[in-house]
């Protein structure tokens, strides 16, 4: 089998779409206007089918980074099929091989075969398409398996069978169709293959240089969060993509909003301290090529990741005395004052040690 031949029906439904889409949009337009409702409703759809995709599809079924409630999964079964990107077992499969053979000839949308193939080109041929499905853990999840075996069905109805009714309930059956419909499916298509093609091309390799995954705020506006790739691939258990609170990642805000509904449990979520190793690491092999001696990095390591333990256990020491403070009220009266006083010191002190470590290492960084 050679890479000439076509994958027929999915090429067909990338070609086709935009373009129908395409046509059918000036009719639109031109016998019905720009209508408010159907443009809102479109916007909350795609938002819906993108985040079925990046936490469904993606950080719970393919990494397993957190555990769902049966309504969550469905709905992310039902409207991630809605996007027209196969089921969600083949899905899964697929990416599950890209991130075991990253760059590698194994990696189904392999970055170093070019940009367009990493983003499109691979879905137009049989050989890219057409790998074996290996996920045995999805392979016996019934609901996962009944997408798979009527993936055709219920991605027309969810994809363009119930959007045209909604229009239709609007006033617009083909408003629906094709703002809710073709339109839909085409922008958020592209927001995910982004992710193969943008986050593997744009940004910092944070944690891991030997990869060509990258992290980026601005690809992550345009992935619903996974732009912060590089991490991702160095630690994809984690169902955070942006680690810090103001990283644009909505995936993440999503699963701990259905955390706190109580239909997402067992958030898995790599220690700081493991993350900040990582970062250390990258950085010290860029520092050594320069000629910076070893065993002085690894001094300098050594003593940011002891601040940052002695910060992650002092903080924990404070949540327990909190505990304890409330449980043994009138023992700890007297010596709670004494306490608080000694923990906040060293809190300051070991915040020094690790600002005073960083700062060190990023002078070392800027003179590459
Ligand atoms: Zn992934
Ligand atoms: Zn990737």
């Amino acid at each position: 089998m050679t890479k000439k031949q076509i994958e027929w029906p999915v090429a067909l439904f990338l070609t086709l779409n935009p373009l129908i889409t395409l046509i059918l949009m000036p009719i639109y337009f031109y016998t019905h206007g720009f209508e408010w409702g159907i443009a809102l409703f479109a916007l909350i759809f795609a938002a819906a089918t993108n985040l079925s995709i990046t936490a469904g599809y993606h950080r719970l079924f393919s990494h397993k980074s957190y555990d769902a409630h049966p309504i969550a999964k469905a709905l992310f079964l039902l409207v991630g099929a809605s996007a027209f990107q196969g089921s969600c077992l083949k899905w899964s499969s697929d990416h599950r091989r890209h991130h075991t053979h990253i760059d590698g000839e194994k990696d189904p949308y392999n970055i170093n075969e070019g940009f367009w193939y990493a983003h499109m080109g691979w879905m137009f041929f049989k050989e890219s398409v057409d790998q074996k499905i290996h996920a045995p853990d999805l392979e016996k999840d019934w609901m996962v398996k009944f997408q798979d075996k009527y993936y055709a069905p219920i991605a027309i109805l969810t994809g363009f069978g119930i959007p045209t009714l909604i229009g239709w309930m609007m006033g617009s059956a083909l408003g629906g169709l094709v703002i809710g419909g073709g339109l839909r499916i085409f922008l958020t298509q592209q927001s995910t293959f982004f992710v193969n093609s943008l986050c593997h091309t744009l940004g910092k390799q944070t944690y891991s240089k030997e990869i060509s995954a990258r992290d980026s705020w601005f690809v992550a506006v345009l992935t619903h969060g996974e732009g912060y790739h590089n991490f991702h691939h160095k630690f994809q258990i984690d169902y955070r993509n942006g680690i810090k609170w103001y990283h644009w990642d909505p995936t993440k805000w999503v699963i701990k909003t259905l955390n706190m509904m109580g239909l997402a449990t067992k958030l898995r979520q790599i220690s700081n301290v493991e993350i900040l190793k990582a970062r250390l690491q990258a950085e010290s092999a860029e520092l050594k090529k320069v000629g910076f001696a070893e065993e002085h990095l690894h001094a300098m390591k050594e003593k940011i990741i002891e601040a940052q333990s002695k910060i992650k256990k002092l903080r924990d020491d404070y949540e327990q005395f909190k505990l304890d403070a409330v449980k043994k009220r009138e023992e700890l009266k007297e010596a709670y004052d004494h306490k608080l006083v000694q923990l906040k010191h060293d809190m300051e002190v070991a915040h020094l040690e690790f600002q005073v470590g960083m700062k060190l290492w990023k002078m070392h960084l800027r003179s590459i």
